[in-house]
């Protein structure tokens, strides 16, 4: 649909259409293959988008978003939580521990666990809350300086950590591959990760790899332009 003839609003609604059914598609394909558990989840990434395309998703039925500030994350669903109750919200960016209260508050599944001091700060939270979320442990795939995440070689180390320390719940492992390397390594890694730690979900695969993601064992993806189009700011 060209610009001029389509507002936010249709755009968004045939962009979500047609990444459900290319994850379709790419599930059947490689499904049996690789072992994956359960459907896709479409993770909508949210994060500096404009209030009318966000309302689109919703009208179009979508459900799960993703977003990475917590902050930004409070004004954009605060109050839409209270017309949306299967909403839920995946926090994909990194997690300072002053915000962990709030994080545990509006957030219903915490992808970014990635130090031991985080995941106290959580477990303590969340037992204070009573709000038990599911937690991601974010693997640094690509060992990045500059990239938050656990490193891979102490990733089972962690994981044990988060369980009994921290009494986290711990259901999926999360990473973002460097921008200019082979990403099937680092999802072939995270699968291998997750398969001898008994952890079921992958969050892996965005707007231009999640065909590849699936491909490789992922059944959360994770996608923010390709449904919403080019972030603000
Ligand atoms: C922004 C973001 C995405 C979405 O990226 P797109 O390329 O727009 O699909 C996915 N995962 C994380 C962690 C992000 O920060």
């Amino acid at each position: 649909m060209s610009d001029k003839i389509s507002p936010a609003l249709c755009a968004v609604a045939d962009n979500i259409g047609t990444i459900r059914n290319k994850i379709s598609a790419a599930t059947l394909a490689y499904q049996t293959q690789v072992g994956m558990v359960g459907p896709v989840t479409l993770v909508a990434v949210s994060k500096r988008q404009p209030d009318d395309r966000i309302d689109a998703a919703l009208t179009a039925g979508q459900r799960v978003f993703g977003e990475n500030r917590v902050q930004e994350a409070n004004g954009r669903w605060a109050h839409r939580r209270k017309f949306y109750a299967d909403l839920k919200l995946h926090l994909i960016g990194p997690l300072q521990t002053n915000k962990v209260s709030d994080a545990v508050t509006l957030f219903d599944v915490i992808e970014v666990v990635d130090r031991p001091k985080l995941a106290r700060a959580l477990g303590v939270e969340m037992s204070r809350q009573n709000r038990q979320l599911e937690c991601y442990i974010q693997v640094n795939t690509g060992e990045e300086q500059q990239k938050s995440g656990i490193a891979p070689g102490d990733a089972d180390d962690f994981i044990v950590y988060c369980r009994e320390e921290a009494k986290l719940k711990i259901t999926g492992l999360m990473c973002i591959p460097p921008v200019d390397e082979e990403v099937s390594m680092h999802f072939a890694l995270l699968k291998t990760i997750a398969e001898r730690n008994g952890i079921f979900t992958l969050s892996m695969g965005m707007s231009n790899d999640f065909e590849e993601a699936i491909a490789f064992g992922a059944n959360s993806v994770r996608i923010g332009s390709a449904i919403f189009g080019q972030r603000e700011g």
